[in-house]
Parts: structure tokens; sequence; C-alpha cells
């Protein structure tokens, strides 16, 4: 059967943030037409089937696309986020991606845009309403923007048996519970369950009221030390030069993680616990102090089965009840995946080049598209920094993000566009300082320029084993 073809320069899989940030910048940075194919019905990817009292964990400054701003720069003057820059709701993320769809990319009259469409691995693209099927052709190239994988309670069921009678829910299905409990029992240990625990907090669930099952501990990031704005310079700034001043007094890796939580740069809800897990989580400290309140914590390995009376786990089993609750919180999140190159010929697999920024990488890798041609120097201008899992993983950002970072430096070209871009958050706030000295931030600037090489030969070395 023969469908009809659209044709575009790029053709891009995935109408996510990661799609949305690539296309926007290609637009901006080229001449180019572009189809957006999502199988959703709305741009913005797995912020469309969130829990609806998610939020960015990272100040919404530095989210997004780079032409259009998704914060107002209004700081919190309420609740756990209190003198730090606002942090976009899942609705708000979801509303300014349609935006960004409507008013800036088909707008401009080169993006075609296929909601409720997927790709098949035959090429076709099938309308999930209705079975319409057509074919699209990349004059230029196929740009995946699927490889974050994202996985989510709400699209990913437990993984654990549920006997009958057993309450489980998803954290999204929590809001329009109305039947009473006994309890509740969280099960997880990401970003979704710290998030569903400090929700019920909020809501008035007495901490004692409930379990968390946390099959491990996670180092967290301190929000503190990621605000945009030159008000917050030397608490961010001054974290990046603590960072590499631990990391190069550092004498083992145990050490460097007790170094940057002296410094109030890591930090973990049970300080009796050494951690095993960091995924870039980023709390403040008024949300830590809350985390902390739940003391019902159970470490017994992952869950294998939930029955009417116990929960068995891995390494023993705990009480419940038909009357308790238990939230999955236990999707993958960002399932780890081997990196690839980026540019790999008529295809491009945008990844992170910087920890834990998928838009502002996923900008800049289109940046490059735009303005470069061979792939083997785009690809040296673009080490994946694949998102982390394990407490090693922080030592391997900071060493791949530096090693981008020199790349970047040695083309004007480059470094123009990171001065313009949005998205680049804290290189604006440097600039200033060296534009508008004082000897605070001065002091501050000469503690990181001191410590970064050290600090980063320390961590090599540390990553090989040396020590
Ligand atoms: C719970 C959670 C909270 C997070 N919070 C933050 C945060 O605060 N700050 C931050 O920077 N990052 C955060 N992240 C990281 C997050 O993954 C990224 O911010 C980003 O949203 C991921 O976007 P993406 O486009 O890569 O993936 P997705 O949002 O998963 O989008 C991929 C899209 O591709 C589509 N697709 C896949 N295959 C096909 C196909 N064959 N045909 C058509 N369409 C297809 C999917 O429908 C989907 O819409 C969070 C992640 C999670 C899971």
């Amino acid at each position: 059967m023969s469908e009809p073809v659209l044709e575009a320069d790029y053709v891009i899989v995935g109408a996510g943030a990661v799609g949305m940030a690539f296309a926007d910048t290609l637009l901006s940075s080229s001449e180019a037409s572009m189809i957006v194919i999502d199988r959703r019905a709305r741009p913005g990817g797995h912020w469309n089937d969130a829990y609806p009292f998610i939020r960015l964990h990272a100040p919404s400054a530095g989210y997004g696309v780079n032409s259009l701003a998704l914060d107002s720069g209004r700081i919190d003057r309420s609740g756990w986020n209190e003198g730090f820059h606002e942090l976009a709701s899942g609705p708000e993320i979801c509303a300014y991606f349609d935006r960004v769809m409507h008013e800036r990319l088909l707008a401009s009259g080169r993006v075609a845009y296929l909601p409720s469409s997927e790709l098949g691995a035959d090429g076709v693209v099938r309308c999930r309403l209705g079975g319409a099927r057509k074919r699209v052709r990349a004059l230029k190239k196929t740009v995946d923007c699927t490889f974050a994988d994202t996985r989510l309670p709400a699209t990913d069921p437990p993984r654990f048996a549920l006997g009958a009678g057993v309450r489980c829910v998803t954290p999204g299905e929590l809001p329009a519970m109305s039947e009473p409990c006994d309890g509740v029992v969280i099960i997880g240990a990401g970003k979704t369950a710290m998030d569903t625990a400090l929700w019920l907090l909020e809501q008035g669930v007495d901490a004692e009221a409930i379990t968390w099952i946390r099959p491990r501990d996670a180092w967290l990031l301190n929000r503190a030390n990621v605000q945009p704005g030159f008000e917050f310079f030397a608490r961010t700034i001054g974290g990046f030069a603590a960072e590499m001043e631990a990391a190069r007094d550092a004498s083992s890796i145990d050490d460097l993680f007790a170094r940057l939580e002296a410094g109030a740069l890591l930090q973990r809800i049970d300080t009796a616990i050494a951690p095993t897990m960091y995924r870039c989580a980023i709390v403040s400290d008024a949300e830590l102090a809350q985390l902390r309140r739940i003391t019902r914590v159970v470490r017994l390995g992952h869950v294998k089965v939930i029955e009417p009376g116990r929960i068995v786990l891995e390494q023993g089993t705990v009480a419940t009840s038909e009357r308790h609750l238990h939230v999955h919180c236990s999707a993958d999140g960002i399932p780890s995946r081997l990196p690839q190159p980026m540019f790999q010929g008529e295809r491009i697999v945008p990844q992170y080049v910087r920890r834990c920024s998928p838009t502002f990488s996923a900008a800049l890798v289109a940046h490059l598209e735009a303005t470069m041609t061979d792939d083997a120097e785009k690809n040296a201008m673009c080490t994946p920094v694949p998102p982390p899992c394990v407490p090693r993983d922080w030592l391997r950002m900071q060493v791949d993000e530096a090693r981008n970072n020199a790349m970047w430096s040695k083309s004007a070209e480059l470094r123009a566009w990171l001065a313009g871009a949005r998205l680049n958050l804290f290189s604006p706030l440097i600039a200033r300082a060296v534009q508008e000295p004082d000897p605070v931030n001065t002091a501050i600037l000469d503690r990181y320029r001191t410590a970064v090489k050290p600090g980063l030969a320390r961590l090599s070395s540390l990553l090989a084993g040396a020590e």
C-alpha cells in the first residue's frame, strides 16, 4: 500500500523537552525545514503523564527551549522552595511547550507537527487515532529525540506482584483518593518517591502513618547551590569552587563525598546510611527537613510481592494490611543506557553534553548541527555526559563535562553562541563578575580558577582507581 509522503530537511522524532529544544535552536541557527512527530497528543513528552503535583526540581530558568523563558524571574515567597527561583509545575511545563509549538515552531512556517503519531521500525508513521498512515522523508537527517526512554509510574506498571485486595495506586491517583486508610506505603527511592512523600506531608498526613520502602539511599544536590541570578553568585559559583577544592583535596572517593557533604554541596536524608545512588535529584533544606520526618524506612531490598497482610522484599518481610494504601513510585525514570555518538551520518541522537541538562544539551547539539559540517568534529565537541545512577557518576560527569567545555572554548563561534544562550545559566554570572569586579566575587573566581585543574586531575585519578 502506498502512503502519502511528507518531506522536510529534518525529521525529529519526539516532541518532549529534548525534541522541542532541538527544533527551537535549529530554527534559530539555520534555514532548515522540519517535521516533528510524537505519539503523544501534545508536546512536552513525559510531563503530560506526570502526577499533578510534580514540579521541576531545578529552577525553571534553566529549562525549556532556548528562545523563550519558562520562568518569570520570580523568587518563591512561601513553601519549601521559599527564597529560591520558581519551579514550574507539570501543567505549566506542558502549557509552555504547547505555546512554543504553536507560537514559535508552527508559526515559523518551517515546521510541520504530527501529534498522536507513532513512527514504526518500518519507517511508517501511524496516527494512533484512526490509523492513518504516512511516510516521512528526511532530506538531510533524522533526529532521534527518544533516547531518554522515560519511564513513569503512570505508564510503567510495578515490577512487583500484587495479591488480591491489595490497594496500590500511582502518585497521579493520590489527589482523587477519598477512602480512608490506616497508613501509606511509598515504594521507591527516587524523585517521584520524594515528591510523593512531600506531597503527603503537605496534605497533612502524619509522618508516622507513612512507611517508606527505600531499597537505596541517594546523594542529593542542594538547591541553594543551583540558583541563577547574580544575587546568588557567592553560593552558586562558590559551590563550583568548593566542589573543585573538595576534589583536589580528596584522599579517596569516600573522602570526597565526606568533603562534599561537609560543604553542603551534597546531602542525604539519613546521615547514618551510605548512599549507593546518585541521580541528580535536588532538594532544598526545608524539603530535606520534611523528608527526615519520615522515620519508618524499610531497607530490605526491592519489593517482590505485596500480599494482603505482608510485603515480601528481597531481604525480608514487613507487615501491611488491606487498609494500607501502597504508592508505586518505582518506575525507572530515566533508565541507564549506553551512550552513542551523537552525530551518526544521517542520524542524530541528542544526549546530555552537560551534567543533567537535557534542554541545554539538545539546544547545543542543534546549534552544532546548524553551524558545522564534519561529524567527527561535531562529536569531538559532544562527549556524552550520561545521566547518573551511582555516586561515582558524580565524578565521571564532572570530568566529561570539563572535556566538553574545553572543546567549546576553542571555537569563537560557539563561545559567542554560549554567551547569548538563555539555557547557559551560569556563564553570564561569571562574565558579570569579571566585568563588575568586587573583592568578594573576585576571590570566589580566584578560588575556582586555582582549584579547577588539580580538582579535575584528582577526579580522573580517583576514577581510574589509582587511589
Ligand atoms: C519524573 C521526572 C522529573 C524530572 N525532572 C527534571 C527536572 O526538574 N529538571 C530537568 O532538567 N530534568 C528533569 N527530568 C529529566 C527529564 O527526563 C528531561 O527533563 C526531559 O523532560 C526528557 O525529555 P525527553 O524529550 O528526552 O523525553 P520524553 O519526555 O520522554 O519525550 C520523548 C518523546 O518521544 C516520543 N516517542 C518515543 N518514541 C516514539 C515513536 N516511535 N514515535 C513517535 N514518538 C515517539 C514519546 O511519546 C515522548 O513524548 C525529569 C525526569 C523525570 C522522569
